[in-house]
């Protein structure tokens, strides 16, 4: 046998490789492909992956490794094979994909780690846990859905379902026996859940069921304890991981099945190179292991729901809630009659307002919604028109009353309230619109005697107040919850018989193709949390555009009917799932420079394009064109596939992320 003496090696930055180094003499028993190296490279030492063995070398002279990072960073082919996949659709280099793939504090030395221990958080105590330790008998529904995935996992097939039920009707069953099953088969299961949701209520459900067998990795865990749990996944011990996006990546040996819940979640996608999306990622892994995927929705996304039209994916649908539970009812009111009605309070419809006395007195619980935190969401000056806006984003500053302070939603760019205006002097300065923070206070005017909490990014910053809040509701101590999206998703409160929607009208209006499906996934998300218990629910959405079939569709729980409108304007318009965008983003301090460059781009992809396959659309600037005092344009490339549009880049573009000053970022199937 001959020694592997050499080895090819890719790195956590924009240039493909690989490089070759020398494997030193006393290295050599340890280094193999999937092995965690600290290499120089340039001036710096940097972290590599080993991505190929070889006896001999024609260069020469090669570096040595300068040393090798213990086995729990050991990186299996499986991943490696998944991260090369990666790469080339999200347009990254092969190591940036690789260290994607391990959580940065395994990439860490073991002394250091060691060093750490006690850095891990306690896990809140779960006292509030609906789980059993047994399956529940399945209903038709189920148990048909039950034998079709059984059924593929015996025969080791791979194969995509869309399980498509509306909250409460039995989809985690549905993953729990499912899990079970291949558990029996000695398959492992990844179940992701967005981040959000992925609450010790969540975590609490599964681990009732499996007990030990369970590994849970999510952000709050810090430290060693991550490092514990990926160990006990990658020797095996663990069989089920239950976490958000970067689960997908577990070190789980044998995969037989990846659950994808909530799977139109935005938050799958990462913001980060390499800008992978979650599902789709979990996807590929599962095809690469013979193992099935089950996407779980209320409201699939348009993506996911189309695969199953062209028959790609497995439509599964859970109709009813369990026990023949009435979804709630939905009413909605036109906040344009309010105004005509004279109705003093510009939050508060009289239906809303008179519906949320009622219930309160009842000691029934109350959630409203509302996706603008803060106070008002921007100052103008009456006389001259000024508005106060962010000095380097070219967005309005939002108030926030307990603060006393005018903030950038975008960059945390903090300033006082102007006394008078900085333009004109004159002292009228108007404050428009409203925040979960005003909501919250006109509640406390109109309800004084009513329990009343917010949760939204700027009341939950502190570690731990997410939990307490929602435990504090769970036993009935607070009476009325006011939030963003934070309150829209996976909560589970018997008592709630109302839920408010403030304005449906914030994510109607964002310049976003999506918009449409944003505003009906969250409605219906949002709704799903009234009449969970046996009291009934009901849901009041207040809106300007009553009409919108987003809003008609949410009132009427009817997903067909809003996809059917949907798909056929993406057609219309050949956006999303009939083609792939990318989107390119050109930042720098020169405007002018920012578009040459921008401009420039575009020339050079058109003239490269022999196939003519890919539409180039642009430059335009970005929705927000300025930011943190960089001037942003976009290019948006459009084609059928995504290979056609990332070979043209590699091809004009290479693995540069800059020019001349303009820093480039690319985008796959963004949002
Ligand atoms: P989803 O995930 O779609 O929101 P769940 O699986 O959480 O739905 O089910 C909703 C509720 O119904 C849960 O309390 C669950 O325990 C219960 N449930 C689910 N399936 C059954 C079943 N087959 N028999 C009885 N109760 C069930
Ligand atoms: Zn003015
Ligand atoms: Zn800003």
């Amino acid at each position: 046998m001959t020694k592997n003496k050499f080895a090819d090696i890719v790195i956590n930055r924009p240039i493909e490789g690989p490089f070759t180094y020398s494997i030193p003499e006393d290295l050599g028993q340890y280094v193999g492909v999937g092995s965690c190296v600290e290499v120089s490279f340039g001036t710096k030492k940097t972290m590599g992956y080993v991505v190929g063995l070889s006896s001999s070398c024609k260069l020469k002279s090669v570096k040595p490794i300068v040393r090798i990072l213990d086995k729990s960073s050991h990186i299996d082919t499986e991943i490696l094979k998944l991260a090369k996949w990666m790469a080339d659709f999200y347009y990254s280099s092969w190591g940036e994909a690789i260290s994607a793939t391990v959580p940065s504090v395994i990439k860490r030395p073991l002394k250091i780690r060691r060093r750490k221990t006690k850095e891990y958080l306690e896990e809140p105590d779960v006292k509030y846990v609906d789980g059993s330790n047994t399956h529940l008998s399945p209903t038709r529904e189920q148990k048909e859905a039950l034998d079709s995935i059984k059924k593929c996992i015996d025969d080791r097939m791979h194969k995509v379902f869309l399980l498509h039920g509306v909250t409460g009707s039995g989809k985690t069953e549905v993953y729990l026996q499912s899990i079970a099953h291949a558990l029996e088969k000695g398959r492992s299961s990844i179940i992701l859940v967005p981040e959000i949701s992925l609450t010790p209520q969540t975590a609490a459900r599964f681990k009732a069921r499996f007990g030990d067998e369970i590994a849970v990795l999510h952000s709050r865990l810090l430290g060693s304890k991550r490092v514990f749990e990926w160990e006990r996944i990658a020797e095996g011990r663990a069989q089920i991981v239950v976490g958000a996006r970067s689960a997908v990546f577990a070190p789980v040996k044998n995969l037989g099945l990846v659950v994808v819940d909530e799977e139109h979640e935005t938050s799958y996608k990462q913001e980060d190179v390499p800008r992978y999306n979650a599902r789709d990622v979990a996807v590929k892994r599962a095809e690469f292991s013979n193992a099935i995927v089950i996407l779980g929705s209320a409201t699939p996304s348009l993506e996911s729901f189309y695969q199953t039209q062209i028959n790609r994916y497995t439509l599964v649908e859970l109709p009813e809630r369990i026990d023949s539970k009435l979804l709630p009812e939905v009413d909605i009111v036109d906040m344009r009659e309010e105004l005509t009605r004279r109705n003093m309070s510009s939050i508060f419809s009289q239906s809303l307002k008179t519906w949320i006395e009622k219930d309160v007195s009842e000691d029934k619980q109350v959630i409203l919604f509302l996706n603008r935190r803060g106070f008002s969401t921007f100052i103008s000056c009456r006389k001259c028109g000024y508005v106060v806006t962010c000095k380097r984003c070219s967005v309005s500053l939002t108030h926030h009353f307990n603060l006393k302070k005018l903030i950038c939603h975008h960059c945390n760019y903090k300033t006082d309230p102007p006394d008078v205006c900085p333009q004109c002097n004159s002292s009228y300065m108007r404050y428009w619109g409203i925040g979960t923070e005003k909501v919250e206070s006109e509640l406390h005017r109109l309800f004084p005697k009513a329990s009343i909490a917010r949760m939204d990014t700027d009341a939950m910053h502190k570690r731990g107040v997410h939990e307490r809040v929602l435990s504090k509701f769970k036993d009935g101590s607070i009476d009325i919850l006011v939030g963003t999206q934070m309150i829209a998703k996976g909560l589970d409160f018997p008592k709630v018989t109302l839920v408010g929607v403030i304005s449906a009208d914030t994510a109607l209006n964002l310049p976003d193709f999506r918009s449409g499906e944003r505003t009906f996934n969250l409605l219906t998300q949002v709704a799903g949390r009234a009449g969970r218990g046996d009291l009934g629910g009901r849901v009041i959405i207040q809106t300007y555009t009553p009409g919108h079939y987003s809003i008609q569709a949410a009132k009427n729980h009817d997903y067909n009917t809003f996809y059917s409108k949907e798909i056929s304007f993406r057609k219309e318009l050949n956006l999303p799932p009939f083609c792939h965008m990318v989107n390119l983003t050109f930042r720098g301090h020169r405007e002018e420079n920012v578009l040459k460059i921008t401009e420039s781009l575009k020339d050079r992809l058109h003239k490269k394009d022999k196939s003519k396959k890919v539409e180039i659309l642009g430059p335009a600037p970005s929705p927000i064109s300025r930011k943190k005092g960089m001037y942003r344009w976009n290019l948006i490339l459009k084609s059928d596939k995504v290979e056609d549009i990332v070979s043209l880049l590699r091809n004009v573009l290479g693995s540069r992320r800059r020019e001349r000053g303009v820093i480039i970022t690319v985008d796959v199937d963004p949002y």
